[in-house]
């Protein structure tokens, strides 16, 4: 089902950047976990995916553990700055950073273990839930300290569209997204690089190709509904 599920995802990805004129090489597919078993994940390790997401320090933890060493491990969802010490030892990218404080937690644990922790910053493009993401107007500021760090690399930007059957609007989310990544390449350094934009979910990340997303994280499309959200 994983299987059937992964090749037309790749089928309608390739169509869609054939479309746009991008290449799918391009685009990373992060698999979204969360209430799924590791059984599942493995169905869907062995279908070939190596780039695997939760939301929940609590769920990932286990799971990071369990699967095998090649398995890219992303953070998708807000972390508490007491929950940061759990991730450091396996965690590949955190797709949710969103304040100074969670920068300066991160490079503290992360100089520790003695390893590089990539990093998005977050930012909240829907203007809804004020908890998940920065403000656009924080977004240079957080950078600014994120070049200060050893054990901390920012790769690019994620953000999360509303929820709504406007396409337009999820469009002119993701376009914001993209024009602040842009905007903000002045101030990348050694360690901040913002080539990376993390937007597009199982019902959106058509558009998001098109805007110009390199990593959608889908959950939903490869492995059908969940029976309760986390
Ligand atoms: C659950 C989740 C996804 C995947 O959502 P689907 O709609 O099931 O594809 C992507 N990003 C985040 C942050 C999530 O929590």
């Amino acid at each position: 089902m994983i299987r059937k599920n992964l090749n037309l995802l790749n089928q309608t990805i390739t169509e869609i950047c054939k479309q746009c004129g991008r290449n799918p090489e391009d685009i990373r597919l992060v698999a979204v976990t969360k209430t799924h078993p590791e059984e599942t994940i493995m169905e869907a390790y062995d279908a070939g995916l190596r780039d695997f997401g939760e939301n929940k320090v609590q769920e990932l933890v286990p799971k990071m553990e369990k699967l095998p060493a090649d398995v890219i491990w992303h953070m998708v969802g807000t972390v508490q700055t007491n929950k940061i010490k759990d991730l450091v030892a396996r965690v590949d990218w955190i797709h949710s950073i969103s304040k100074v404080k969670y920068l300066k937690e991160l490079e503290k644990r992360a100089a520790r273990v003695d390893r590089i922790i990539r990093v998005l910053i977050q930012v909240n493009i829907s203007g809804e839930d004020q908890k998940s993401g920065c403000e656009p107007e924080q977004l240079a500021g957080i950078l600014q300290y994120a070049a200060g760090l050893h054990h901390v690399t920012v790769h690019g930007l994620m953000g999360m569209a509303s929820l709504t059957a406007d396409r337009d609007q999820i469009r002119e989310q993701f376009r914001m997204l993209r024009r602040m990544r842009d905007g903000h390449r002045k101030l990348e350094t050694e360690s901040i690089r913002l080539d990376e934009l993390s937007m597009g979910m199982s019902g959106d990340y058509d558009i998001a190709i098109e805007e110009g997303a390199t990593m959608i994280r889908l959950g939903t499309s490869l492995f059908g509904g969940r029976d309760y959200t986390l």
